[in-house]
């Protein structure tokens, strides 16, 4: 029966046969998967229990936003899963950008230094740190907050000895990285991240550690604020949104640092306090629920595109067997027409836009045409499956995301090269 589905949907009799080689092959990843998912889910229930989530709460605000039962419920349960004193949980943050944005100005002032120990942080925070034209966006640059960064080692791990020596220019603040985000670099792990503050601690350094965890959350068993990190950030249309939060995102960690936070995206003397929900707490809740189910499926997609493509004698990074830090699947394709093939087939297997056919084009801020696939409940959402990349050597497609790890398997079925 299954097999004929499979024909139905277009896949042909070689690639069933290699799917089933390779979810083989990985039956030790899933059960590890399993296990993280298991853990993670009653630590979600466990929470959402402590901070009494109640469905006459779920009606929400509106206006103001004041003293607003079921926001403050869920914003209670993120810190205690997150292992962080506070949390701001809201769908006025509508980027993940935003929410790492408000932990950069909230924190930083004219003349301190941020340093990224991850490299160059994401493409989208470019804007937010260098100076812009005649200053007028005012980015970090603009208003005197200097920037350095440290590059990751060849490893893909963090060079602390340079950290450590870099203590001596006094950065208030270190940024973190978890997720791989579009480049070749690996992600981190949060052991990782906890190490990393222990050596700062020790070396008496009292700088602020933000992390940027987009990507990263329900991965592993631990988040960054159980391992000492000040401050982290996330979007709610990736993972701790579960697939249903149409909007949001978080900024979880001390609590004088998410206030903050919140000044910024409010206005200093009104902080965290208003804040309307809007009708949108129980998606939010629910979301937060389903997070660690959806996460562990998308990690299974994940690791069976990677058995597959390597059955087939191609590039996966990360490897299936190998750990994961975020739910980034990078696949090399090793040219344009294969490179396109694959993002128009992952296009095609979409419950949403099956029929539209994703075409190479020169987004704003890339040197090269990026095609994506992206057929999602909820306008890019990437923890729903989306696969892009930038169209030039050596033809890497990023793949990530899947509320349905069986989408996942008949995408790459359809997609990969046979
Ligand atoms: C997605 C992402 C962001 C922020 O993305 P938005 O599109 O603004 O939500 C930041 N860092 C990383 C690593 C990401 O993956």
């Amino acid at each position: 029966m299954i097999r004929e589905m499979y024909l139905r949907l277009g896949i042909p009799e070689r690639a069933i046969e290699r799917a089933e080689r390779a979810q083989r092959r990985i039956a030790p990843v899933f059960e590890r998967i399993e296990a993280i998912r298991e853990l993670n889910q009653l630590r979600v229930l466990e929470a959402m229990r402590h901070a009494r989530v109640s469905e006459s709460a779920f009606g929400g605000s509106t206006g103001y936003g004041y003293d607003d039962r079921g926001r403050e419920a869920l914003e209670s349960a993120y810190a205690e899963v997150f292992g962080t004193e506070a949390a701001l949980v809201r769908p006025q943050i509508a980027a993940g950008t935003q929410a790492i944005a408000m932990c950069l100005f909230g924190v930083l002032r004219p003349g301190d230094l941020l340093l990224s120990v991850t490299g160059k942080p994401y493409d989208t925070l470019d804007s937010v740190i260098s100076p812009s034209q005649g200053g007028l966006a005012g980015s970090l640059a603009d208003f005197g907050v200097r920037y350095a960064q440290i590059e990751l080692r060849d490893d893909g791990s963090l060079d602390l000895e340079a950290v450590v020596l870099a203590l001596g220019t006094r950065p208030a603040m270190l940024y973190v990285q978890k997720s791989r985000g579009y480049a070749g670099r690996r992600s981190l792990r949060t052991r990782e991240i906890g190490a990393l503050v222990s050596r700062l601690r020790a070396a008496g350094s009292s700088a602020v550690v933000l992390v940027d965890n987009c990507y990263g959350e329900f991965v592993e068993t631990e988040e960054p604020g159980s391992v000492g990190a000040d401050l982290m950030a996330g979007s709610l249309i990736k993972n701790p949104g579960g697939g249903l939060c149409p909007t949001g995102g978080y900024v979880a960690g001390r609590r004088a640092l998410v206030e903050r936070a919140a000044s910024r995206l409010t206005a200093p003397g009104i902080g965290s306090h208003i804040g309307p929900t809007l009708g949108l707490s129980r998606l939010m809740a629910q979301g937060f629920y389903l997070a660690p189910h959806i996460v562990a499926e998308c990690l299974k997609g994940a690791a069976f595109a990677a058995a597959y493509f390597e059955d087939g004698g191609l590039v996966a990074d990360p490897g299936p067997f190998e750990e994961r830090g975020d739910i980034i699947q990078t696949l090399t394709l090793g040219d344009e027409k294969a490179m396109v093939r694959f993002c128009r087939a992952v296009q095609s297997m979409s419950p949403v836009d099956s029929f539209v056919s994703p075409e190479p084009w020169d987004m704003p801020g890339y040197a090269d045409p990026v095609v994506m696939a992206a057929g999602t409940f909820i306008q890019g959402a990437s923890l729903e499956l989306s696969a892009d990349g930038p169209v030039r050597p050596p033809y890497r497609v990023f793949l990530q995301g899947g509320l349905v790890y069986e989408q996942v398997k008949a995408a790459v079925m359809l997609a990969a090269p046979v």
